[in-house]
């Protein structure tokens, strides 16, 4: 018998700006947990954030965070959230425009890569408050690669951008 694999604490990062942005938001983090080896640790509320680029009238895209524990490992888990992505691309897509649901791995424990498959942790995540400000409502105390995820989002370019809308019914643990 093989030992048990550690469970390993990541930072996923979920956005939606076609159809229904907050339905698809929810039901992607129950197919994300939905599985033996994924547990929901933390939940961030949602946040409205405005597309740049693209067409115009994009509606605004919902940014969320959520933080799991998982025996995957870190290709195992990309391959489980392209899954969950494929699973909700059921509309067509416009070009350079909106995204029924984009999943990014912010970051997998303390793993560092610099494989363009997967990136860790994710190269531009420091840079975008969308993902930066709701992990840091949902961990005031969390840190990027040392630094404070707060104090990042408040340098972020972005920032004045982004609107708090709420925190997602969800169910989560203590
Ligand atoms: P983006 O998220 O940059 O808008 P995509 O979702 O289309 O674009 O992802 C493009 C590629 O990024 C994926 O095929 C994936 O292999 C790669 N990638 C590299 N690092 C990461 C990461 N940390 N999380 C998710 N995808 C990543
Ligand atoms: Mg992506």
């Amino acid at each position: 018998m093989s030992a048990p694999r550690p469970q390993v604490r990541a930072i996923l990062a979920l956005g939606s700006n076609l159809g229904e942005r907050e339905g698809t938001l929810q039901s992607a983090v129950a197919d994300l947990v939905d599985r033996p080896e994924v547990r929901l640790h933390n939940v961030s509320p949602v946040v409205a954030t405005k597309a740049i680029g693209g067409p115009l009238g994009q509606p605004d895209f919902l940014n969320m965070v959520i933080a799991i524990d998982t025996t995957l490992e870190p290709l195992e888990l990309l391959a489980h959230c392209q899954a969950v992505e494929l699973s909700h691309h059921r509309t067509r897509e416009v070009r350079w425009g909106a995204r029924t649901l984009d999943i990014d791995i912010i970051s997998y424990g303390s793993v560092t890569s610099e494989d363009p498959v997967l990136t860790l942790p994710h190269p531009r995540a420091a840079l975008r408050a969308f993902v930066l400000y709701p992990w840091s409502l949902m961990d005031p105390q969390a840190t990027l690669a040392g630094a404070s995820v707060a104090e990042l989002a408040g340098a972020a370019d972005d920032m004045a951008g982004i609107a708090h809308v709420q925190d997602v019914p969800l169910e989560q643990d203590s």
